[in-house]
């Protein structure tokens, strides 16, 4: 059990490499949520959190957390959210956190090709410079039986 100033939607996952960062839940659930291997949003509808709320979760996490260097934007894949709708996330965080190392979430491939060479640059710049993408395995029969997408 640990404080945290936010109320979460739960279950909530993140990388090994981010038991450091700062958690703000941008979204709920994973877009996708066919793999047949995983049962890690099985419990939850696919939705996308208020960007309104969002920001206060981000002005309370700033304030308990003071230093933090990284920021994982949470649940399955964060990254499905618009430049126009990402672009406020980040700024909010770079706002409230002041120097931050990095910012990352879980992507699906095609959450990337929705962005153009453009924006995805601006959202790099923005801080957002690791994607976490599960790719499992490049064998397309495999892919199919997994229902990987
Ligand atoms: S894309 Fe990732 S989080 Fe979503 S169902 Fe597949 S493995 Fe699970």
């Amino acid at each position: 059990m640990f404080f945290t100033p936010i109320k979460y939607d739960e279950p909530v996952f993140r990388p090994p490499a981010e038991a450091r960062s700062a958690i703000v839940q941008v979204t709920f659930g994973c877009s996708w949520n066919q793999c047949a291997f995983c049962e890690m949003y099985t419990s939850k509808k696919f939705r996308v959190k208020n960007i309104e709320d969002v920001k206060k979760d981000i002005i309370k996490l700033a304030s308990i957390y003071r230093g933090v260097k990284k920021v994982f934007l949470a649940d399955g894949n964060a990254f499905v959210l618009s430049a126009k709708n990402i672009t406020p996330v980040l700024n909010q965080i770079n706002e409230q956190f002041g120097k931050i190392q990095r910012i990352s979430s879980y992507a699906l491939p095609k959450d990337i090709l929705s962005k153009s060479d453009q924006e995805l640059k601006e959202i790099r710049t923005l801080g957002l410079k690791l994607l976490y993408i599960g790719i499992e395995t490049g064998d397309d029969e495999l892919l199919k039986l997994i229902h990987k997408g």
